[in-house]
């Protein structure tokens, strides 16, 4: 497995490969990777000729006072990791690197990116789809893999790849879970034992809206109600936003209808926690 530092050896890399007619699929991550991450690679590595996986932690999708500087950074790792999985290459370029002195250049999506976690993150989502289009154009992938469990996060590059005519396949991949229902992420790290054990409680209140779609029911309010009901029984976990909204423009939907994207993100101890349930409903 090849390791590039700099956006123009990963581009020659690049070059060469589609000289030869290989697709190429990219997964674009933060790092201190887990299995979520890992399903992406593999889906990558199933679909395509060539995968390679980028290792970035992007300082302009944090905003003041979040934890950029203590996001976990451990390459070395992570590269094993990766290369048990067929990644080809990593581009693990320094933050000089894609924003050398004077840059300037910034790609926002608007409207779907004020929402959910966009009140909260002001300008998360601009530095994210800053980053995403800069991996684009220097990766050039046919496909990019992006996790379901970044529900928004998905839906704004999707918009930005139609608006912006880009040729790429966005591929959403599913959640990948513990044995506990907490989705997998790198920010669990940050939490204590008492801490992790409360962390189930969004997969229990996504459960207990599941059941209540199931169920017949249809009012939104009603199951926003009831899943906030839940987590507030939870004296280390403070509910940042619940919310029910339609799964491509991000809208509110009072009565539950095509499809339908449960998100939430809780704040336990350190953690900002998401995750999200999708259903599609007549
Ligand atoms: P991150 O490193 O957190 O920026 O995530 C990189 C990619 O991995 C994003 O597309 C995430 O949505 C995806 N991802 C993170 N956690 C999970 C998970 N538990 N299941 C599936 N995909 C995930």
């Amino acid at each position: 497995m090849e390791i590039f530092n700099k956006v123009a050896d990963v581009k020659e890399y690049v070059k060469a490969k589609k000289a030869q007619g290989k697709s190429i699929g990219l997964v674009p991550t933060m790092g201190a990777l887990h299995e979520g991450h890992l399903s992406l690679m593999k889906g990558a590595r199933r679909e395509c000729d060539v995968v390679i996986a980028s290792i970035f932690v992007n300082p302009t999708q944090f905003g003041p006072g979040e934890d950029y500087d203590e996001y976990p950074r451990i390459l070395e790792r992570d590269a094993d990791l990766a290369e048990g999985v067929g990644v080809d290459a990593i581009f693990a370029p320094s933050a000089d690197e894609m924003y050398p002195h004077g840059y300037s250049t910034y790609v926002t999506v608007e409207g779907i990116t004020e929402k959910l976690c966009g009140k909260a993150r002001p300008g998360h989502f601009r530095g994210v789809t800053t980053v995403v289009s800069k991996l684009f154009n220097i990766v050039r992938p046919d496909k990019a893999y992006f996790g379901q469990k970044d529900a928004q996060q998905f839906a704004v590059i999707k918009r930005m790849v139609e608006d912006l005519n880009m040729d790429i396949e966005v591929v959403p991949m599913p959640i990948i879970r513990e044995a506990d229902g907490v989705a997998k992420s790198s920010r669990n790290s940050y939490l204590n034992p008492q801490e992790r054990n409360a962390a189930p409680i969004l997969h229990r209140a996504l459960m207990l809206a599941d059941e209540m779609i199931e169920a017949g029911q249809r009012d939104a309010a009603k199951i926003i109600e009831a899943m906030e009901e839940l987590i507030k029984g939870e004296p280390l976990a403070s509910i940042d936003y619940v919310s029910i909204v339609d799964g491509d423009t991000l809208e509110d939907l009072h009565a539950l209808k095509g499809k339908v994207l449960v998100a939430l993100a809780v704040k336990i101890g350190p953690a900002r926690l998401i995750d999200n349930i999708i259903r599609e409903l007549e």
